[in-house]
């Protein structure tokens, strides 16, 4: 189906404006194109689009595959763009994928971004659609925003003889880790056409269905890990004064990391220290000669991000000299913060309000302390990553992202694949 063709044949002759016969005799005027990329339209067409949109996301999310392992789902997303007459470079920075849908003239670059990788989690939806591979699964909902960029990428490829610019579609792997945005970059994914804005939406359970949500400037957290290992010396559990107790000293610096946060840092500048793992020791009346915690630190700030390294060693590492242990500590850095662009923001608002409606553009008014690797794409240029609502209590999807019974609503995706491709005819025609 065409959509300005169904747009620009107005009924009723004598009651004609003036408007509508301009749009008849010119169909490339603005207001043939105003028309066209009018958000009804994208709305019912992505909604026709539903059932194949679907058809994809479940067929990934019965095969999932995790980060930089993405061949069967990077082979499958670029044949259906080369099905569909799309250009498409495989293999980009690992398995990732890039099509370029060319408008009708030169133009602006736009990118859409999706991720395809999946968890290492079992599921327990009992979905008949569920993960048939035991240990792994969609559980962030990456399936559906790699279908729902496929929806995108038939609604804006049919639409663009009437468009000037190019359309680039990023389908990145390893967003859960290591990252497949930064070897994308890498490999030339934001040049040749360079792009100047790019886009991307998550699934978002804390949203109903029907609705987006914005956060303007930071937008996620730097994900920065640990993993700390306190020596001690082993011995009896009866004589532990003939030991150095390691169990004894984590609990310390357990305790101690915690006053990162509620004693050293601005109350008003979030950070999070986690303590995810901790293990040592061999029995009940063994002296634990070592013990190892890995955990997770989320900064907004990337100043205090800076200090965080340092203030851990120095609390942690005094602990254990005053304890007579020794500590040894790998700190790494993840993805920086997704900072979303003010006009960028702006242009998912519009294209928002045009497809759903303003009222269910929700305004969120704090960043998440999740990451996102979106962060790399949009440090190259203008972007805006915002939320797409999949909640829906009726049909039981509540649970949130990396939880085993983790699923959303699959009418999002229309919403979703409507208000990205409206973007991006936005963002194309200047508006
Ligand atoms: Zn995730
Ligand atoms: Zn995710």
């Amino acid at each position: 189906m065409r959509l300005r063709a169904a747009r620009l044949a107005p009924v009723g002759e004598d009651s004609a404006t003036n408007t509508e016969k301009a749009r008849r005799t010119d169909f490339h005027s603005e207001e043939a194109r105003t028309s066209m990329s009018n958000g009804k339209d994208l709305l019912s067409r992505a909604k026709e689009l539903l059932p194949e949109i679907i058809g994809y996301r479940r067929e990934f999310h019965a095969h999932p595959e995790l980060g930089m392992e993405e061949f069967k789902t990077a082979a499958r997303v670029a044949q259906v763009l080369r099905e569909l007459g799309v250009e498409v470079r495989e293999n980009v920075g690992g398995t990732g994928v890039v099509g370029l849908i060319r408008g009708r003239g030169p133009g602006k670059t736009i990118a859409i971004r999706a991720d395809m990788d999946a968890l290492p989690v079992t599921e327990q939806t009992g979905a008949f659609y569920a993960s048939k591979i035991p240990g792994k699964m969609h559980a962030c909902g990456h399936d559906g925003h790699t279908a729902c960029l496929l929806g995108v990428a038939k609604v804006l490829k049919e639409l663009a003889p009437e468009f000037d610019g190019q359309v680039k579609l990023l389908f990145q792997p390893a967003e859960e880790g290591p990252g497949g945005a930064e070897p994308m970059i890498k490999d030339g994914a934001m040049l040749d056409p360079k792009v100047d804005a790019v886009i991307g939406l998550h699934i978002n359970n804390d949203l109903a269905t029907g609705q987006i949500g914005v956060v303007r400037g930071v937008t996620s957290a730097a994900p920065d890990s640990f993993v700390l290992t306190i020596k001690g010396a082993g011995g009896h559990g009866a004589h532990p004064h003939k030991s150095v107790d390691a169990v004894a000293v984590a609990a310390q610096v357990v305790c101690a990391l915690q006053t990162i946060a509620s004693r050293e840092v601005d109350p008003v500048n979030p950070i999070v220290v986690t303590v995810g793992t901790i293990n040592g020791g061999f029995r009940g009346n063994v002296i634990a000669p070592s013990v190892t915690m890995a955990g997770t630190v989320r900064t907004l700030d990337p100043e205090l991000r800076g200090t965080v390294e340092e203030r851990m060693r120095r609390l942690a590492g005094g602990i254990c000299a005053a304890m007579r242990a020794e500590m040894e500590m790998q700190y790494g850095y993840g993805y920086p913060s997704v900072v979303n662009d003010e006009d960028m923001v702006q242009l998912i608002e519009s294209a928002g309000a045009k497809i759903i409606g303003d009222d269910k553009v929700v305004r969120i008014p704090v960043p998440s302390m999740g990451g996102e690797d979106f962060a790399y794409f949009a440090q190259e240029a203008p972007g805006c990553f915002f939320r797409l609502g999949g909640r829906n209590e009726t049909k039981g999807f509540v649970f949130p992202g990396h939880h085993p019974e983790y699923d959303f609503d699959e009418d999002c995706l229309a919403y979703g694949a409507a208000v990205m491709a409206q973007a991006a005819l936005d963002y194309l025609a200047g508006r």
